[in-house]
C-alpha cells in the first residue's frame, strides 16, 4: 500500500512530535527539513568537546509541565532525572533567591517578616493608582512596589528585551510567580526534570521511525510541486519567513553566549541572574550543575546577551509589540486560507512557548489531523 505523503518544515520539538504521531500509524510516508545541520532546534544539547559537559547550545532548557500526559509522554522516549530549577540573582554585590520568595524580601529590606505579613508589607508598596495593568511596568510596580522593580525586574528586563520595560506586555512578567514562603522553584509545575541523555537524544528517538526521513542542511522554500507531492505540510518555520516577509518583518529578540572554561565550580549553580542595568549581560549559565548526577572536574559556562534579531541571527524571543501583532494578523489571514498547511510551534505561531506547551499542542495537531484522516 502506498503510504500518505506528509512534508514537515523544522526538527525541533513540534516537529518531531507530530512526525513520531503520525509515523506510529504505519500510514505515512514523512519527510522532515531542517535547515541546520542538526535536530531538536533550540533545544538541542551536545557534550562540550573540551569538557565532556552536556551543554544546551542554544541557551538553558529546563523541562516543566503540569500536564501528566506530556510528561508521561517525553518520559516515554528517555530517563529524566530529578532537578529543580533554583535561580539565584546578584543585584550591587548581593546574592538573592528567585523567584522573589520570603527569603528574597526578607533579605532585601533587612526584616525577617513572616508570610502574612511579608504579604502586607508588598502589598503596602504596591502603586494603588494602577487599576488594569496595562504593561510590564505598571504590572510590577501594581504588585511588587517601586524598590523590587528595581533591583530585580527594570535592569533585568531592559537588557532582555531592549526597551523600556512600559514598551512590554504585563504577560511576559505573569510567567513570574512571586511567593510568600521560603519556596524557591523557579516554576510552579508538578513535574519537573532534565533528560538523562540531553533534549536532541528525545527528539532523535521521537525521529527514528522508519517512516520518517529527515533531511538536514535543507532550507525549505514553498514549490507549488510540493502541494501535489505531499498530502499535508506543517510548517515549524518563521510566520514572516514563508511568506517572504511580505508583510514586513516580525520583531524578535535574539541571544548570544561568551563561552568559558575553568577548573573546579565557577558559580555553584546552574544559573545567576544579574539584575543591574550596567552589567552587559543578563546571566551566566554553568551547565554541568544541570547534570548533578554527573561527575567533571572541568567546568564550561556562558555569558548570555540579548540583542535585536537581524536576518542572519536566529530569532529566540517573540516580542509582539503592536505594531507586530498587526503585521502578524495580515499573515495568519493568509494561514486560514491554506488548507493544506498546518503552522504549529513558537516560530510559525509567534508565541513566548515553552518546551511543554509545544509539546502538548504538537500533541492535539496530531489528534485531530488523525481523526480528520479517519485514523485512530
Ligand atoms: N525577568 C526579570 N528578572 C529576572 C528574571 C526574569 O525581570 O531576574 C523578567 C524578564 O523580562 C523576562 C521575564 O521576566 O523576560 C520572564 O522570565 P523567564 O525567566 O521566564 O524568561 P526565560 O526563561 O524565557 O528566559
Amino acid at each position: 500500500m502506498n503510504k500518505t505523503k506528509i512534508l514537515i518544515v523544522g526538527a525541533g520539538f513540534s516537529g518531531a512530535v507530530v512526525a513520531e504521531q503520525l509515523a506510529k500509524t504505519n500510514q505515512f510516508e514523512i519527510h522532515v527539513f531542517d535547515e541546520r545541520n542538526h535536530i531538536a532546534g533550540n533545544c538541542y544539547t551536545e557534550r562540550d568537546k573540551e569538557t565532556n559537559i552536556m551543554v544546551h547550545k542554544y541557551g538553558p532548557h529546563i523541562f516543566h509541565t503540569s500536564n501528566r500526559e506530556v510528561w508521561e509522554y517525553v518520559n516515554s522516549f528517555i530517563k529524566f532525572q530529578p532537578f529543580v530549577n533554583r535561580v539565584k540573582a546578584v543585584y550591587r554585590g548581593e546574592v538573592y533567591s528567585l523567584p522573589i520568595n520570603l527569603h528574597t524580601i526578607n533579605q532585601f529590606f533587612r526584616k525577617s517578616m513572616s508570610p502574612n505579613e511579608a504579604r502586607a508589607f508588598i502589598e503596602s508598596q504596591g502603586e494603588k493608582s494602577i487599576g488594569e495593568p496595562q504593561n510590564f511596568e505598571e504590572q510590577a510596580l501594581k504588585f511588587v512596589g517601586k524598590n523590587l522593580y528595581k533591583a530585580f525586574f527594570y535592569g533585568y528586563t531592559k537588557k532582555q528585551w531592549g526597551t523600556e520595560p512600559k514598551n512590554l506586555p504585563a504577560s511576559i512578567l505573569k510567567r513570574l510567580p512571586i511567593r510568600f514562603n521560603y519556596d524557591d522553584n523557579y516554576y510552579n509545575d508538578l513535574y519537573q526534570g532534565i533528560p538523562e541523555e540531553g533534549y536532541t537524544e528525545i527528539i532523535r528517538k521521537m525521529l527514528e521511525h522508519p517512516n520518517i526521513s529527515v533531511i538536514l542542511n535543507s532550507k525549505f522554500t514553498l514549490n507549488p510541486k510540493d502541494l501535489d507531492t505531499y498530502s499535508h505540510i506543517f510548517y515549524t518555520g518563521p510566520i514572516d519567513e514563508f511568506f517572504n516577509y511580505k508583510y514586513g518583518r516580525l520583531s524578535y529578540r535574539t541571544v548570544y553566549f561568551k563561552r568559558y572554561v575553568s577548573d573546579g565550580d565557577f558559580q555553584g549553580n546552574a544559573v545567576i541572574n544579574y539584575t543591574e542595568e550596567n552589567i552587559p549581560f543578563t546571566r551566566i549559565h554553568e551547565h554541568k550543575h544541570f547534570t548533578p548526577w554527573e561527575t567533571h572536574n572541568k567546568t564550561v559556562y556562558f555569558e548570555e546577551y540579548s540583542k535585536e534579531t537581524e536576518p542572519n541571527d536566529i530569532p529566540y524571543y517573540p516580542k509582539r509589540l503592536e505594531t507586530d501583532l498587526q503585521i502578524l494578523e495580515k499573515y495568519q489571514k493568509e494561514v486560514n486560507s491554506l488548507q493544506k498547511i498546518t503552522f504549529l510551534g513558537r516560530l510559525a505561531t509567534y508565541r513566548y512557548l515553552d518546551m511543554h506547551h509545544v509539546i502538548e499542542e504538537a500533541l492535539n495537531i496530531a489528534k485531530k489531523f488523525l481523526e480528520k484522516s479517519n485514523i485512530s
